[in-house]
């Protein structure tokens, strides 16, 4: 009985498509033209693209290479890596010989601030929807896969950002970004502070939490939290007297309330004898190494027992004071004008005055981290004051990594998985199977001169090559 009933209503079924036939292939054309729409609208390819890169020296990321290696790209993801017989594609995919060139996983800044650069102004009233996905691309332009903004966002209009970008409603780096904590009023340094403090009027939406008390601490984090915003940056710096400190019974009950909340914290520190406060508190992270006599050994295996990581943050003092405008890696995204300031300015050096004590004295504190293997992870803080431009100080970074005593892959290893895995980016910084096709294919060999980083050729992401032509005609207008 119940096989027959069973048989009918499928008999019965099989009517009703017979009889609707002719309009069910119009609604399904229909439907397939709305999906096919819909994934163009998202800048999704309606075909999943696949091809094979090979003959080319892969530096996976994880300190290893391959030479004369194959990568397969099936849609927006790696499917394999290795050498081209143990890959084996079908006859079908398209293969581009790469000879002579070198992928490296696209990079990874770890402290930035998106949104106030204007390049002919720095400041609040540039911050724009526009503005953060300019920012993106400029990352992207450079190879850059993802960034994180450290506090200085408005964070509606940033998760806005966030979801578009992943939605595939435009190609650029990822945009990651934290709520902000510091004493009432306090925080960024005293213009940036301004500028964010004029940001939160203007959207109403908030950037940074004043934290006067202990319970006030856990109500903001927890506040936080529902917001899903996963990472808290603090500022425990004085400003040489114009801020108050962020109070050590503060930041450990900020500190213990995210462990609830499975929330992290990054700690702006101005000293590096803040640091071991800060780690006993549980800060898993400092944006701002302050590499130097005062981070010694001790401090260092102090970092490694607590399992932090220090973005060291050297370029952020020399940059400024070079002629970066004359640099054509730097001009090829810079408005004429702009470059011209930069390159010309009496005020910049043509050549750096670096003093060999002060080098040493790096040297030393940044091979205390080395020894101690502490995780090193890059970051620029591009963008927290102005011509201090998005994506080239990555690269300038990674040189100062080596010349305080990096190997070039050791520097690679610290601007891909290294921050990958910090910043929670499960699918990037690896070249290697199931993770994100986000890459970028150099004319030289960085192992030799790490300098060979700023030789793009292209830059993939999402399996998909960048127009990077088209985005520096728009940069330099
Ligand atoms: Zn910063």
């Amino acid at each position: 009985m119940l096989i027959e009933q069973s048989f009918g209503r499928s008999i019965k079924r099989n009517d009703v498509v017979r009889q609707f036939w002719p309009a069910i292939v119009v609604f399904l054309q229909m439907l397939g033209l709305t999906l096919l729409l819909l994934q163009q609208s998202y800048g999704q390819q309606v075909e999943e693209s696949r091809f094979l890169l090979d003959n080319v020296r892969v530096i996976v990321g994880d300190g290893t290479v391959l030479e004369s290696a194959a990568l397969l790209i099936e849609g927006s993801r790696i499917t394999a890596v290795g050498s081209r017989s143990e890959i084996e594609p079908d006859v079908s995919v398209e293969v581009i010989d790469l000879s002579g060139k070198t992928i490296i996983p696209a990079l990874i800044d770890s402290h930035a601030h998106l949104g106030y650069e204007g390049h002919t102004s720095w400041g609040a009233e540039n911050y724009s929807r526009e503005n953060l996905i300019e920012h993106l691309q400029r990352y992207a332009y450079y190879g850059f896969s993802a960034v994180f903004s450290a506090g200085s966002d408005p964070d509606a209009l940033a998760y806005e950002v966030q979801q578009a970008q992943l939605g595939g409603e435009f190609s650029s780096a990822r945009f990651l970004f934290a709520a902000g904590m510091a004493p009432p009023g306090q925080g960024p340094n005293d213009q940036f502070l301004t500028h964010t403090v004029a940001l939160e009027k203007e959207t109403g939406q908030r950037i940074l939490y004043g934290v006067g008390s202990v319970e006030q601490a856990g109500e903001l984090v927890r506040e936080i939290a529902a917001k899903n915003i996963s990472v808290i940056k603090i500022w425990v710096d004085d400003r040489g007297g114009s801020q108050q400190k962020l109070a050590p019974e503060l930041y450990r009950a900020i500190a213990a309330e995210a462990v609830e909340n499975g929330i992290e914290i990054y700690a702006h520190q101005q000293y590096a004898e803040d640091m071991p406060g800060l780690l006993d508190a549980g800060v898993s992270g400092f944006l701002h190494g302050r590499i130097g006599v005062g981070l010694g050994r001790e401090i260092a295996q102090q970092l490694t027992a607590a399992n932090a990581f220090v973005v060291p943050n050297m370029g952020l003092g020399e940059l400024r004071r070079e002629a970066i405008g004359s640099d054509p890696f730097l001009r090829a995204s810079l408005p004429e004008s702009v470059a011209a300031r930069l390159g010309e300015s009496a005020q910049r050096l043509r050549e750096p005055d670096r003093i060999e004590a002060r080098e040493a004295e790096l040297r030393a504190s940044f091979g205390h981290l080395l020894d101690a293997n502490v995780d090193i992870v890059l970051g620029t803080d591009a963008g927290a004051v102005p011509d201090h431009f998005f994506g080239y100080t990555g690269h300038r970074e990674l040189e100062i990594f080596v010349r305080m005593g990096m190997t070039p892959m050791q520097a690679i290893v610290a601007a891909t998985s290294k921050p990958a895995q910090r910043l929670g980016l499960d699918d990037l910084g690896l070249l290697q199977s199931g993770y994100s096709a986000d890459f970028v294919v150099l004319d030289e060999n960085p192992l030799g001169d790490i300098r060979n980083t700023r030789s793009i050729s292209s830059v993939f992401l999402n399996g998909k090559v960048l127009d990077r032509t088209g985005l520096a005609a728009g940069f330099v207008q």
